[in-house]
């Protein structure tokens, strides 16, 4: 198994002889050799990603306790935080009606200290009378006015039976209090406790082979005033008495900022090497001359917005170097990333290739598809659509006419793109992704147009064979804005381009939060909007399309609404299980106004562009994440007239439901609320899927270390630049080398460099 800091080492296996003579532990050692862990605790570790000795030194405290200066009971006030040492008076069980609770008295001289643990059954036998405790947690009074903490983590000091081994419980001692003590999160349901760890941990950083070699150049090093391997390991499990427990809690320490900024700095190498990479194949070089600037400016409806027209020159000077463009288009929704996709499109046209465009969606596909008839079919380009529910025969046709290069633009599903289409002369691929697309499959989709070879393998492929061989560009558009952190490791080999503006004559959305007892106020609105001569859309919570009973609610009110309340109105309804036909049937009857509310479920994220739709009300707004309320909200607001945002919620909402809509009703802004959401969610659930591919951090938190990201990406491309006055080609090898042995899983890292 591979590690961070340290150059390569022996496969374990070879170590274990030299360990018993020398008793010297390198970092790649496997762990079940290190003294007091063995083959049983070895595989309690691995379950946590620790296998190798440098694993544990990464397993780095979720916290510090000053227990160099521990409050004593006397001193502890109402509403601190606090950690005590304190002897056990007495515990037992009470009983209440509701639950049984655990209660300690722990005292100090006369001074007592009760604390409380709900349904703590569990604890009847832990504490005896005269043991020493660390009790950390928040001080309150009870009733009576008592201090007490409930719920406090606790920890029996110098109890040597706890982990089964005779142990010198002196010098035990000297780690669980007098200092800053690290708390670990422990393992195996508690069968590895915080104290276990630390003994641990202690004893593999004494036996730690003394010199380990830093792979981080040392200019590198230099700049951002990086400690030593060794230095950082240790103190961040064993902190200096000076040490400032603010830098410890929020990781800033100078150990901590080490051993963070080295994990990003590789994966960043490693990202950067691969975008190099891709870079040095050859592409294709279209030409962009006054021609096709003028078949350009012959299809736009309107004047570009500056940010349109950056992002277009952009993707065309990528376009026209002969390596392959792999660019990331952000725009927010709404911001008018499908013209700039039709420009890029054009130019790929004009020099004879052809276009794929891909949509997530069968819906969208469509979408795109009407609007490339708009804007391209005048000038004479070609189009086709290939979705799942074109019939067997005309597919059959169109196949052909892509195989021959007739069709010039051809817009489709992914999954159909999946099934082996065959170009004749593919140029360009352009990937609407929404958010829809999980970014796993781009990462697999980019490979296999980066690595034909890797087609045997079956997965997602494009025979994206051009004539001479080249590479087609490829341009991924987002309507999700991602925060940067996340676009740096998650998109970091592709290129960034922002569309940060909005097409002019837009009013800013109006937001507001109403409690859906008032829905008969809500309705009223909904009425007057659609005698001003606007649209509305009802939006339901079926989230997941599979939900039965989530669908239900959604098609009774619909009764309701289209029935009763809007009895005189033209209500539509679309949702997921639709059959084609019928939605597209819905969606185009409601573009061309002639239905004045479109009840639906989330599908209409993704849809229909209708400017003339100025009201959107969101049923149970609290039961959707906030990228995704974002998202639906973009589908108003596209036109001149102001636009009103009704967020309806009922019952109970939880805190982070709370945040949620505040956000949706403070701010427009896409970035902000992908910054929140990244923060709510955390990055495995930001794109709504676990399997986003996000990199296993040891130490490092892309919310927390945003600045040491954007160093570590800076300093990444100066290695990549090649040897210069300040660093030599040896430390970029080393540098390499390291990369690859701690990124070796991770988007195919390892083959690059
Ligand atoms: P998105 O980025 O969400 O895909 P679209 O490309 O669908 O946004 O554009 C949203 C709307 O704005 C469309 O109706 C489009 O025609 C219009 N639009 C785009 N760019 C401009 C512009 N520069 N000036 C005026 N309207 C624009
Ligand atoms: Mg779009």
């Amino acid at each position: 198994m591979p590690h961070a800091c340290f150059g390569q080492v022996d496969p374990p296996v070879l170590r274990t002889s030299l360990l018993t003579s020398v008793e010297m532990l390198e970092p790649g050692t496997s762990v079940q050799f290190v003294k007091g862990i063995g083959p049983h605790r070895a595989a309690i570790l691995a379950n946590k990603g620790i296998h190798t000795v440098d694993d544990l030194l990464h397993y780095l405290p979720f916290r510090y306790e000053d227990r160099l200066n521990p409050r004593t009971v006397a001193e502890l006030r109402p509403g601190e935080m606090a950690t005590v040492i304190a002897e056990v008076r007495n515990s037992g069980i009470f009983r209440t009606s509701r639950m049984p609770i655990f209660q300690l008295t722990a005292g100090q001289g006369r001074a007592k200290l009760k604390c409380l643990w709900f349904n703590g059954t569990y604890l009847r036998d832990r504490f005896q009378p005269g043991q020493l405790v660390a009790l950390y947690g928040k001080v309150d009074t009870d009733r009576r006015g008592e201090l007490q903490i409930v719920q406090p983590q606790f920890e029996i000091l110098g109890d040597a039976s706890e982990d089964g081994e005779a142990d010198d419980s002196k010098a035990a001692m000297s780690l669980e209090v007098g200092r800053i003590v690290p708390i670990y999160e422990s393992a195996g349901q508690g069968k590895l406790t915080a104290r276990w760890f630390r003994r641990i941990i202690r004893s593999t950083l004494e036996s730690l082979t003394p010199d380990l070699p830093d792979s981080i150049p040392a200019a590198v090093r230099a700049r951002l005033g990086l400690i030593s391997p060794t230095e950082s390991l240790w103190k961040v499990h064993w902190p200096d008495a000076g040490e400032s427990i603010t830098d410890l809690q929020s990781s800033r320490t100078p150990a901590h900022v080490r051993l963070i900024f080295e994990e990003l700095f590789f994966l960043e190498l490693g990202l950067e090497l691969r975008r190099r990479q891709q870079k040095s194949q050859t592409g294709i070089a279209f030409q962009l001359d006054d021609r096709v600037r003028e078949a350009i400016k012959k299809i736009l409806p309107f004047h570009p917005t500056s940010a349109q027209k950056r992002v277009l020159k952009e993707i065309a000077s990528d376009m026209q170097t002969s390596f392959p463009m792999r660019r990331l288009l952000q725009g927010d929704v709404g911001s008018g990333k499908t013209i700039v996709a039709f420009e890029a499109a054009i130019i790929a046209i004009e020099n004879g290739y052809q276009v794929a465009l891909m949509a997530p969606t069968e819906i969208l596909a469509q979408q795109h598809y009407f609007s490339a008839r708009q804007i391209l079919e005048n000038a004479g380009y070609r189009i086709v659509l290939l979705t799942g529910s074109v019939e067997q025969d005309r597919k059959r046709d169109i196949r052909r006419h892509i195989a021959q290069g007739n069709a010039q633009l051809v817009i489709g599903t992914h999954a159909l793109l999946e099934e082996k289409v065959e170009f004749g002369k593919l140029g360009l691929v352009i990937v609407d992704e929404q958010h829809r697309f999980g970014v796993m499959q781009r990462l697999k989709l980019m490979r296999k147009s980066a690595d034909e070879s890797e087609a045997a393998s079956g997965s997602t492929r494009i025979t994206t064979r051009s004539a001479a061989d080249a590479e087609p560009d490829v341009l991924v558009m987002t309507a999700t804005p991602i925060p940067r952190t996340l676009a740096l490791t998650l998109y970091g080999d592709l290129d960034l381009s922002v569309l940060n503006e909005l097409p002019p004559g837009r009013t800013p959305i109006v937001t507001r939060r109403i409690s859906d007892e008032r829905s008969a106020e809500v309705w009223d609105f909904v009425r007057k909007q659609v005698s001003a001569g606007h649209q509305a859309y009802v939006v339901y919570p079926v989230i997941e399309e599979s939900q039965e009973s989530e669908l239900k609610a959604a098609l009774k009110m619909y009764k309701e609404l289209s029935n009763k309340t809007f009895a005189d109105l033209k209500v539509g309804l679309l949702h997921g299980r639709l059959d084609p036909e019928l939605k597209e049937q819905v969606m185009r009857m409601f573009q061309r106004g002639e239905l004045n509310i479109l009840v639906a479920t989330t599908v209409i994220e993704v849809g229909v562009d209708v400017p003339n739709a100025t009201l959107m009300v969101v049923e149970h707004a609290e039961r959707f994440g906030l990228s995704q309320l974002h998202q639906l909200r973009g589908r108003i607001g596209r036109g001149a007239a102001k636009s009103f945002c009704v967020l309806m919620t009922g019952g109970k909402i939880s805190e982070e439901g709370e945040r949620r809509l505040d956000a949706m009703v403070r701010t427009n802004d896409g970035f902000e609320i992908a910054e929140l959401d990244l923060e709510l969610r955390g990055p495995g659930e930001f794109f709504g899927t676990r399997q986003a591919g996000m990199p296993d951090f040891r130490v490092a938190n892309l919310i927390r270390d945003r600045e040491l990201l954007e160093a570590a990406k800076r300093e990444a491309a100066v290695v990549v630049a090649g040897p210069s006055g300040e660093i030599t080609q040896k430390e970029i090898d080393q540098a390499i080398r390291q990369m690859r042995a701690r990124w070796h899983s991770t988007y195919g890292l390892a083959e690059v460099g």
